[in-house]
């Protein structure tokens, strides 16, 4: 993947990785892909916030009409505590609203990045289902960048652009 423009936002640069045009096609893609693997239960989507919202606004919209009324959504929040190891603690500072048992569970998540956060999940998110939840839709593989837009922060700035930029 590679930068499609550069332009300034106030005094800082941003490079253009994903255009608007491209994450929708996509999400457009997981949406379809995701309620044909689900389409004999209904799935409940888990964002993590605040990153996860416009991915799961989208993905909700772009659901087909047909089995929308079968989905559920809801958020779950954490915070992760990075000390001088590179293994970060994760804890959860948002629950679920909802009750998640026998439910088939996908995990919308805004990116991936150490893992950390996803493993904390699926462990405890696995605990209170008693079995395993499989989780294999990627949006994007990016180069390890650091990226915003799109839900992506930076100090919790440029979440609402409607694409994903690499900080300069
Ligand atoms: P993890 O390292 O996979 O646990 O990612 C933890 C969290 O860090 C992600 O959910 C994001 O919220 C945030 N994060 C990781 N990489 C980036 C990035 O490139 N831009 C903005 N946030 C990021
Ligand atoms: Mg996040």
């Amino acid at each position: 993947m590679s930068i499609i423009d550069a332009h300034m936002v106030g005094d800082v640069q941003l490079k253009t990785l994903i255009d608007r045009q491209r994450l929708e096609t996509r999400i457009a893609e997981l949406a379809q892909e995701l309620s044909r693997d689900y389409a004999e239960t209904r799935p409940l989507l888990i964002g993590v916030l605040n990153g996860a919202a416009p991915s799961m606004m989208s993905l909700v919209a772009y659901w087909p009409q047909i089995t929308r009324s079968d989905i559920d959504y809801d958020f779950v929040d954490v915070s992760s505590y990075y000390g001088q190891e590179s293994s970060g603690c994760v804890r959860l500072i948002k629950d679920l609203n909802m009750d998640i048992a026998g439910r088939d569970v996908v995990l919308v998540e805004d990116i991936v990045d150490t893992g950390l956060t996803m493993q904390y999940l699926l462990a405890e998110l696995s605990a209170r289902r008693r079995i395993d939840m499989p989780v294999d839709y990627c949006g994007f593989a990016i180069d390890d960048l650091f990226v915003v837009g799109f839900g992506l922060d930076y100090n919790q700035r440029y979440r609402a652009l409607d694409y994903i930029a690499v900080l300069e």
